[in-house]
C-alpha cells in the first residue's frame, strides 16, 4: 500500500479501482465488459444519466445549466471557452495566477482581445491577486479557482458585473460551491473526480450562441448539450469511473462532509509545516490551497534525503513542480488523514534526525 500524494492523475477510492477492474471482465453481469459495450446500449445510457445526475444533485446544480461530459481535458477548454463565448472583436478578463492560468489567456488571445486583469507571476505565483477591477464591457472573466502548481486556491467567487468563466480542475468537489455564480465551470476529471480522459463541463445555456462564430461542431457546447454528451463516441470507461467516485462520494454524505474533512486534512499538514523548524510553506497563508500544500526546507540541501526518506516509507508523488522546487503533497478527496498523518509524523522524525 502507497500513500499517493501525486497531483494528477492522483488517487482515487480503493472501493473505486476495485468495482472499475470488475467492470473490465464483466460489466453488470452482462457477460460483456464495459470495454466493449456501445455508447448507445441501454447500459451505457444508465451510465452517462445517473453520472450527469450525482454531478447535478452533489453540486446543486440549478436549472438552465448544461452538464457535459467531453474529452482533451481541461487544456481544450481553453480554446472552447472562447471560441464559445468570446464575439468576433469581442474581448474577455482572465485573472492570471498560475501557470495554468496563463496558459488559458495565451490560448484566449488566438480568439480575440484578451485583457489580464491582474497577475502574480512576479511572485512566482505565491498569492492570488485581489485587487483589480473586472470591465464590464467584456464577455467573460476567467480564472483558476485552484493553482495546482502553486498551492493557492480562491474560495470566494469574485463578485462580478460579467459571467464567471472557472477552472476548477483541481479542487471541483472538494467544497461547496454556488454554480449560479459561474457562467461556465470545466475541470480536467484526473484531479478529483475520476480518470484522465473525461472533461467536466457546467454552462449555463443563455450564454451560449452570441459569438456569431462559425463554431466547428465538436468544439460547440450547444451540439454536445442537444446530444447529451453524445455527439460522438464519448469517453465511456472514464465516464464510468467517474460515476463511481462519485456515488462513493455520495454515500459518504456528499460534498458537506468531504469537504469538513478535507478543512482537516489540510489544517493537519499547514499545522506541522507552520510548526517543524525544518519546513516552510511557499503560499502566502490566506490563499493556501486544501488540495495541494506546497512547501519547501529552511535548508535545502536536507530536500533531497527528505525525499528519499518519503519513497522508502511509501509515500509517493511528494516532489514539487519543477517551477516551485522543494515539495508538494496533493491531498485530493480520496487521500485519508492516515496518510496526511504518516507525511506528519515523517516530517516529525526527519526533524528529530536533522535537530
Ligand atoms: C491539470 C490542470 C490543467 C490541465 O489539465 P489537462 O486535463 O491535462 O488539460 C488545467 N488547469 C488546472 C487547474 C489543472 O490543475
Amino acid at each position: 500500500m502507497k500513500h499517493n500524494f501525486g497531483a494528477g492523475p492522483c488517487i482515487l477510492p480503493s472501493e473505486v479501482f476495485q468495482e472499475a477492474s470488475q467492470a473490465i471482465i464483466d460489466f453488470n453481469n452482462s457477460g460483456l465488459s464495459i470495454l466493449e459495450i456501445s455508447h448507445r446500449s441501454k447500459a451505457f445510457e444508465a451510465v452517462i444519466e445517473e453520472t450527469e445526475a450525482l454531478v447535478k444533485d452533489l453540486l446543486s446544480v440549478p436549472d438552465g445549466y448544461s452538464v457535459l461530459f467531453l474529452q482533451g481535458g481541461a487544456s481544450q477548454q481553453f480554446a472552447m471557452v472562447p471560441m464559445n463565448l468570446l464575439p468576433q472583436n469581442g474581448k474577455a478578463a482572465y485573472l492570471d495566477s498560475g501557470t495554468w492560468a496563463s496558459k488559458a489567456y495565451k490560448e484566449a488571445q488566438k480568439f480575440g482581445a484578451i485583457e489580464v486583469v491582474a497577475s502574480s507571476k512576479d511572485a512566482n505565483y505565491t498569492y492570488i491577486p485581489k485587487e483589480y477591477t473586472i470591465p464590464a464591457d467584456a464577455a467573460y472573466f476567467h480564472y483558476t479557482s485552484n493553482n495546482t502548481i502553486y498551492g493557492t486556491e480562491l474560495f470566494e467567487a469574485p463578485q462580478s458585473p460579467i459571467p464567471l468563466v472557472c477552472d476548477m480542475s483541481s479542487d471541483i468537489l472538494s467544497r461547496k460551491i454556488n454554480v449560479a455564480d459561474y457562467g461556465l465551470i470545466y475541470a480536467g476529471a484526473q484531479k478529483n473526480m475520476g480518470p484522465a480522459g473525461v472533461t467536466l463541463v457546467i454552462v449555463k445555456n443563455d450564454i451560449l450562441g452570441k459569438t456569431g462564430r462559425d463554431i466547428p461542431s465538436i468544439f460547440d457546447y450547444r451540439k454536445h448539450a442537444e446530444a447529451g454528451s453524445m455527439y460522438n463516441t464519448p469517453p465511456v470507461y472514464a465516464i464510468y469511473v467517474s460515476l463511481l467516485n462519485l456515488r462513493w462520494l455520495k454515500a459518504k454524505g456528499g460534498i458537506e462532509e468531504i469537504e469538513r474533512e478535507n478543512i482537516i486534512k489540510a489544517r493537519t499538514l499547514y499545522d506541522e509545516i507552520d510548526r517543524n523548524p525544518l519546513f516552510k510553506g511557499t503560499a502566502k497563508l490566506e490563499d493556501r490551497s486544501r488540495m495541494n500544500v506546497t512547501f519547501v526546507m529552511e535548508n535545502a540541501e536536507l530536500e533531497k534525503s527528505f525525499l528519499a526518506l518519503t519513497e522508502e516509507r511509501g509515500l509517493v508523488g511528494l516532489k514539487g513542480h519543477r517551477s516551485v522546487g522543494g515539495f508538494r503533497a496533493s491531498i485530493y478527496n480520496a487521500l485519508t488523514i492516515t496518510s496526511i498523518n504518516t507525511l506528519v509524523d515523517l516530517m516529525q522524525e526527519f526533524a528529530e534526525k536533522n535537530a
